[in-house]
């Protein structure tokens, strides 16, 4: 009947754009085979950068980081501690009591507004400077001349803890006149301007160096630091006769890996999708930190809203209408894609997120934007596991060891609010890494009580010479 021959073509309808939206699906599914690549490529890519000769063209930079050892406990005073380059910008007093190993923090966050983010360099470091000046003035402690380190999320080339020159901005930062510059430098001027108090700047720090000293300070087999949040990074202690870009071979060093420039030179072009591209495409430094974009909090979303176009688009969502939000960049927070995500949400609720953010969706809509939501950050999770894998692994052989126990400290928004990353990244490292026992610590406020710790350590160490 009529009837009958309608109703077979509306299913054969909903079929075939069930498969059209599979086929998009499928493109972010990677199998063992694929994952094992992105391991062994990352592996190449570490030595590359460790090696002289082929530094200088390595994407994965591998940068020096004058951290030589952990907190012996030893450490004690008042520090100043400065965040930059994460969700938000902090600064920090940080008071280490020895022996005890305890340490307090009092912090205030202060603002970072998109036009200073991306305005001069020194507008961004005389803002810092006002931020400084705000938490001094209200914590009563003008006056003194106390030791800061500074995390500084972003790639340095150091010459020594206290130098820094910045290599490139990344994320959402893209002040003028800051590349190549020692950001020590700079801050030391904007705190001249400003001619109202002084400050020791001892260190500059990376989130992830930061990360793993806080948690080495607890577990002396944390070796290795973290970050999935806003960006993506890692750092872990090396060997010094495997770095050749730094005299002497005796002891270890902690390394900066850099590792979101990971695929810079086309080496996982063979996984990354249009959608990677159009990302990559509509950000501030087009071209570079790949595998960041296709692993962190800032560009997941993104990721997301491509794949979500592009369905609206082929006629498989939203009634093929692409409303004004959703061209809109940045509106899926890491916050957001954590609660779509959620098994104990309902669908309904799925919709009212959705709602919220201005797409209005039928149950058929809530459904595929929580797949794509799921593959995007599945991937993420996996590529950043096989990342990890390539230096458990490596650190493993560099120590001729059967089995190896090593500790990563853990910090970032991704790694803390989505419900499946962590466990993804996890069960990741064990299939591709499964002579080696890694146990996962999350950091607690890894960037200011690491850089205050660091900044102990290096005026411990300073102590010496003066005397
Ligand atoms: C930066 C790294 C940083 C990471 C996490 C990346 O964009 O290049 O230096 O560690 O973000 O904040
Ligand atoms: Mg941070």
């Amino acid at each position: 009947t009529k009837g009958a021959a309608m109703v077979t073509a509306v299913a054969s309808r909903v079929q075939a754009q069930r498969k059209q939206i599979d086929e998009v699906l499928a493109l972010f599914r990677l199998t063992l085979e694929q994952l094992v690549g992105v391991q062994d490529r990352m592996r190449a890519e570490l030595e590359f950068g460790l090696k002289k000769k082929t530094h200088p063209l390595a994407t994965v930079k591998m940068l020096p980081t004058y951290v030589c050892g952990m907190p012996d406990g030893t450490e004690k005073g008042k520090f100043l501690a400065l965040d930059l380059g994460g969700t938000n910008f902090r600064v920090l007093l940080v008071k280490i009591r020895s022996g005890r190993r305890s340490v307090r923090m009092y912090n205030k966050i202060f603002a970072i507004p998109l036009e200073i983010m991306q305005g001069t360099g020194e507008e961004l470091f005389d803002h810092i400077v006002q931020c400084i000046a705000d938490f001094l003035e209200y914590m009563g402690l003008k006056g003194a001349r106390l030791p800061l380190g500074f995390t500084f999320s972003f790639p340095c080339r150091q010459a020594s803890i206290d130098k820094g020159t910045l290599i490139g901005w990344t994320k959402g930062f893209k002040a003028t006149d800051c590349e190549g510059e020692d950001v020590v430098d700079m801050l030391r001027e904007a705190i001249k301007r400003r001619n109202e108090f002084d400050l020791d700047i001892v260190a500059v720090v990376n989130d992830t160096v930061g990360t793993m000293m806080t948690c080495g300070y607890e577990d002396p087999n944390c070796e290795i630091g973290l970050i999935a949040g806003t960006g993506s990074n890692m750092c872990y202690m090396e060997e010094m006769r495997n770095i050749e870009l730094v005299e002497g071979d005796e002891g270890k060093m902690c390394i900066n890996t850099e590792w979101g420039g990971f695929g810079d030179n086309g080496c996982l072009d063979d996984i990354r999708t249009q959608y990677d591209k159009e990302v990559d495409e509509g950000s501030l430094n087009p071209g570079k930190q790949r595998y960041e974009k296709m692993t962190s909090g800032m560009y997941l979303g993104e990721i997301v809203r491509q794949i979500l176009i592009g369905l609206t688009k082929q006629g498989l969502l939203f009634r093929g209408q692409i409303s004004e939000r959703l061209r809109t960049r940045g509106i899926f927070e890491t916050k957001f894609l954590s609660q779509i995500e959620s098994d104990r949400l309902a669908l309904l609720q799925v919709r009212r997120i959705l709602q919220q953010l201005g797409l209005d969706s039928t149950c058929e809509d809530s459904i595929v934007v929580k797949e794509v939501c799921g593959v995007v950050s599945r991937r993420a999770a996996q590529l950043c596991g096989a990342g990890l894998a390539a230096i458990v692994e490596k650190r493993r052989e560099d120590q001729g060891l059967e089995r190896l126990r090593i500790t990563v400290g853990v910090d970032g928004t991704l790694y803390k609010l989505h419900p499946h990353f962590s466990r993804i990244l996890q069960e990741t490292v064990k299939e591709l890494a499964p002579r080696c026992e890694v146990t996962f610590m999350l950091s607690e406020d890894g960037s200011g009580k690491g850089a205050a710790l660091i900044t102990a350590v290096a005026k411990r160490l300073q102590q010496p010479r003066k005397e």
